[in-house]
């Protein structure tokens, strides 16, 4: 039986940070001026830095409150590494519009990849980055080249501060070859509704079981307030998608994710439907990851047992646990049958 979630009374407020950083080379740029007038109005401490490296005297006396004041620094900077990354499987590249996370969900994999420095970087040289990125479009073209916004980071969450989406999406727009993506666990999608984005833009939300996002997911936006933006990027004209992830093997996993598809099925208009994407990823883990989820989150109920788990050997020498072939078939397996019984025409990118 499908029980249904009551709408949450909470509302999931823009984030604001409690310092801002700016390298001088930022103020030279419009972005970065602009930024500077909001913190101001704001009313937030400003600081200078002559590099985000050289930010070491972060408020805090213990390694937790410093690192809580990290996710809420923000860093105005300029992108100096202009080769991207590649985004399999869900996009040929990454594209470099910032760095880190103001939320704080137990799993992520920012937490290692970040490592010591979790502060907020957003990068003001736009035109620089998105010359690089017709250089990528242009190489492959006729071939469709796809970007992914968010592997470093929640750029819906940043939006009202930095613009950065709307360049993209309204760049995207005019690119016959190039497409872009981005994932968001945030439901402030009012400033990118109006935008020309010619359909070039798949908008997709990051959603879980109720337990996973109950548990593990503090400082997102509610699963509700996350599925009402889906409906409206949906009747804003966007390809629409759902990032499943991570999927986490818990007692009542499979009430968990049948009602999660039911939900996602009641709540969405009819214009979402036709061309709507899945993707899946399985929880997986580092050692390394673990130890530093363990000292950020040391309640966390986050399972991480390596009896429980399956190696898997990594291409950069640290393999990863994922879970044991039977468990992962068997959630593949569920969580496909409920995607086509409530959305047949959708497509499940792939499930790793
Ligand atoms: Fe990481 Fe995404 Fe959660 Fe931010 S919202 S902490 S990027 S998983």
């Amino acid at each position: 039986m499908v029980t249904q979630t009551a709408p949450s009374p909470r509302t999931t407020k823009v984030f604001k940070p409690e310092l801002v950083y700016f390298e001088p080379s930022a103020l030279d740029y419009p972005k970065g001026q602009k930024i500077m007038e909001w913190a101001k109005k704001e009313g937030l401490p400003i600081r200078m830095t002559s590099s985000h490296n050289r930010i070491t005297n972060l408020p805090g006396e213990t390694d937790l409150q410093k690192y809580r004041m990290a996710k809420n620094t923000l860093v105005v900077g300029l992108r100096k590494t202009l080769t991207f990354d590649q985004s399999k499987p869900s996009a040929e590249y990454a594209i470099p519009i910032a760095t880190g996370c103001m939320a704080h969900c137990h799993y992520c994999y920012l937490q290692t990849t970040l490592g010591a420095k979790p502060y907020i970087r957003v990068y003001v040289n736009m035109d620089d980055i998105l010359q690089s990125a017709k250089r990528y479009i242009d190489e492959r073209a006729p071939e469709i080249t796809r970007f992914e916004a968010a592997c470093t980071s929640d750029p819906l969450g940043l939006e009202h501060i930095s613009g950065s989406l709307a360049e993209l999406i309204t760049f995207m727009a005019d690119e016959p070859y190039g497409r872009l993506r981005f994932v968001s666990k945030f439901h402030h999608v009012e400033p990118i509704l109006g935008l020309k984005h010619n359909g070039h833009t798949r908008v997709r939300f990051s959603v879980n079981a109720d337990y996973v996002i109950r548990n593990f997911e503090p400082g997102t936006s509610t699963f509700n307030e996350r599925i009402e933006a889906a409906g409206k990027i949906a009747r804003a004209g966007y390809p629409l998608g759902f990032i499943i992830a991570p999927i986490l093997w818990h007692e009542g996993w499979e009430e968990g994710y049948t009602e999660l598809l039911a939900k996602i099925k009641q709540s969405l208009p009819q214009e979402a439907l036709s061309d709507l994407t899945f993707e899946l990823i399985q929880h997986r883990y580092t050692k390394t990851a673990k130890k530093v989820i363990l000292q950020r989150y040391p309640k966390t109920k986050l399972e991480m047992d390596e009896e429980k788990r399956k190696y898997k050997w990594g291409r950069w020498g640290q393999g990863k646990y994922v879970y044991p072939d039977e468990q992962a078939t068997a959630l593949r397996e569920h969580i496909t049958e409920q995607i086509f019984e409530h959305f047949p025409e959708a497509t499940i990118d792939y499930f790793t």
